[in-house]
């Protein structure tokens, strides 16, 4: 595929970083993925906002407006030809002659961006949608600023690794007792038919899939709830749900090798595929 590395389009392989960059180095640096549909940016302006925030977050100054950020993706999804995609753009602290903690007087940064493909609109679930995730739980050891969309993603890595190694797909995350999020989504439980989740604070990332379904919901007259979850809620929940970009709303059916609920997707869950998919819909009716 085609990649997009400091001004230049090139072809993925030949997009080369020198060893010295901060990214390699330190882990310095802020990403996002966003989503593409029919061809055009989901959530765009939310997802820039995000960056800015996570580039303020970090004290990187950019100068680049929403319509640079716009060129690169616009760029990206022509060149490779996608209508349905993700886009991972990635802004590290650039690199110096020497290895040094402090940050540079005058930053250069190193500005990436990918393409890859995702699937299309299914106006109907597949049987994998609807059977649902097994999640196991374990305690959240990342830092104290999650809120920031960081490229430092060890911990992240391996919180998702020791669920795999315990035959389960993911990890939720919880820190003194309560449940935060997961590896690379937010968290999401229903209970009575009201949709809760944690609200937001340094401890998880502001997902635009989260605030996208809240608003959803809204306007379905769906109530929804933010708030902390104690982890042993977890099992009393009739439903619970990960949501990400590229995720969607996916239903967890068993958590700790005990079943969610009837052990698959739930009907709030339904509704809210259905929804979500019909705005997709419509954004390929134009
Ligand atoms: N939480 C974490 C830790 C993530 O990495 C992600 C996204 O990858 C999310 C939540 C969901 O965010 P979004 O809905 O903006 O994709």
């Amino acid at each position: 595929s085609i990649a997009y590395l400091n001004g230049q389009l090139l072809p993925i392989e030949e997009a080369k970083v020198p060893a010295l960059d901060r990214g390699f180095l330190f882990g310095d640096g802020v990403y996002e993925v966003i989503p593409v549909y029919a061809g055009r940016l989901f959530r765009f302006k939310q997802h820039i906002a995000r960056l800015e925030n996570s580039l303020q977050g970090i004290r990187l100054p950019m100068e680049q407006t929403l319509q640079d950020w716009a060129n690169i993706c616009h760029q990206l999804i022509e060149q490779n030809s996608l209508n349905n995609a993700s886009i991972y753009l990635q802004i590290t602290r650039g690199a110096y002659p020497e290895r040094n903690h402090d940050f540079p007087a005058n930053p250069s940064p190193t500005i990436f961006a990918m393409i890859t493909a995702l699937p299309e609109v299914q106006a109907v679930p597949s049987d994998r949608d609807l059977q649902g995730i097994s999640v196991i739980t374990a305690e959240d050891i990342r830092w104290q600023r999650c809120d920031i969309k960081a490229i430092t993603l060890l911990a992240n890595c391996m919180l998702k690794q020791q669920a795999l190694e315990c035959g389960a797909n993911d990890t939720i995350l919880v820190r003194g007792g309560v449940a935060f999020e997961a590896t690379s989504s937010n968290l999401f439980i229903v209970r009575d038919g009201v949709i809760i989740t944690p609200p937001l604070s340094e401890h998880l990332l502001p997902g635009i899939t989260r605030d996208f379904l809240l608003w959803l919901a809204e306007q379905h007259g769906i109530l929804t709830e933010q708030r902390l979850i104690p982890e042993h809620e977890l099992l009393q929940a009739d439903e619970i749900w990960l949501t990400s970009s590229t995720k969607e709303i996916r239903p967890v059916t068993r958590l700790n090798d005990v079943t969610i609920g009837n052990g698959t997707a739930g009907p709030v869950w339904r509704q809210m595929y259905d929804h979500y998919q019909q705005l997709k819909v419509q954004l390929y009716r134009g």
